[in-house]
C-alpha cells in the first residue's frame, strides 16, 4: 500500500490580480533551481488568475477554491467544476472554514460538491475542522470526524480524495495547535478513513492547515499522519512559501 505523497497547497482565497504571475514565475524557479522537494506543490489562485496560471505553470500543480454542485445553468456568480477544469486545473478546493461560516455550507453540501469534483475526473481537498468554541467545549474530535464521514461522498475511492485538518481557531490567527494536538486530530481522522475505505485509508494524503509559515512547517510537517499542510497568507509570497516547501527538502 502507497503512503501518501504529501502535498503543499497555497490557498490564495479572494486574493491576486493579473501581475500576481510573478509570483508564480519566482515559485517555479526556485522549485527548479533549489533542493528537491519531497512533495508535491499547489497553488490555488481566485478564479480570476486559474486560466493563466494553469497555462503558465510548469512544476506547480494548480487548482481552485470551490465549486458549484451542478455542471452549469441558472447560477449567477457560481463556477461549475467542469468550468474550472476547463481552465486547466486539477483540484479543488471544497468545505473551507470560510465557506462553511460565510456561506452556510453544510458536510452534505460539500460531499455533493465533492462528488461532482471527483466525477469530473479532478481530486478535491475537503477541509474540516474545529471552532474555538467546540475546541474548549472538548468537541473537537466529534466534530471534525464527523465533518470527515458527512462530507467525504460516499462514491468516493481512497485515491480520489485528500482531506484538510484546519482549526478555524488557528486560520490566520498565528495561532496553532501543539505538534501533539495535532497528532492527536490526525491520528483520529486516519482511523476513520481506515473504517471508510478498508485499508486503502492508509494511502490518503491528511493535509495540515492554520497558520503554517516557514518557522513552524518543518515541525508541523513531521508530526505522524501529517502529509502536507494547506496554506493560506504565507503562500501569496513565492519566498515564504518556498520557506515552507524546504520542510520536505534534505
Ligand atoms: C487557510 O485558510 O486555509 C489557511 C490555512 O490560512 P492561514 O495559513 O493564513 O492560516
Amino acid at each position: 500500500m502507497a503512503y501518501p505523497r504529501s502535498l503543499v497547497a497555497g490557498n490564495w482565497k479572494m486574493n491576486g490580480l493579473s501581475a500576481s504571475i510573478a509570483e508564480l514565475h519566482a515559485l517555479e524557479t526556485m522549485i527548479a533551481t533549489g533542493e528537491p522537494a519531497n512533495c508535491d506543490v499547489m497553488l490555488c489562485p481566485p478564479y480570476t488568475l486559474l486560466s493563466v496560471f494553469a497555462s503558465e505553470a510548469n512544476k506547480v500543480i494548480i487548482g481552485a477554491q470551490d465549486c458549484h454542485i451542478n455542471d452549469g445553468g441558472a447560477h449567477t456568480g457560481d463556477i461549475s467544476a467542469a468550468m474550472i477544469k476547463d481552465c486547466g486545473a486539477s483540484h479543488i478546493i471544497v468545505g473551507h472554514s470560510e465557506r462553511r461560516a460565510d456561506h452556510g455550507e453544510s458536510s452534505g453540501l460539500i460531499a455533493q460538491k465533492a462528488s461532482k469534483v471527483i466525477e469530473m475526473g479532478m481530486k478535491p481537498i475537503i477541509c474540516v475542522g474545529e471552532t474555538e468554541a467546540e475546541r474548549d467545549a472538548g468537541q473537537t474530535l466529534n466534530v471534525v470526524l464527523d465533518q470527515v464521514k458527512a462530507s467525504i461522498p460516499a462514491i468516493a475511492k481512497a485515491d480520489e480524495v485528500i482531506i484538510a485538518y484546519e482549526p478555524v481557531w488557528a486560520i490566520g490567527t498565528g495561532r496553532t495547535p501543539t505538534p501533539e494536538d495535532v497528532q492527536d486530530v490526525h491520528g483520529a481522522i486516519r482511523t476513520t478513513l481506515l473504517e471508510i475505505f478498508g485499508d486503502a485509508g492508509e494511502t490518503v494524503a491528511i493535509l495540515y492547515g492554520g497558520s503554517v509559515k516557514p518557522s513552524n512547517a518543518a515541525e508541523l510537517m513531521t508530526v505522524p499522519n501529517v502529509n502536507g499542510a494547506l496554506v493560506g497568507g504565507a503562500s501569496l509570497k513565492a519566498s515564504d512559501f518556498n520557506g515552507i516547501i524546504d520542510a520536505y527538502r534534505k
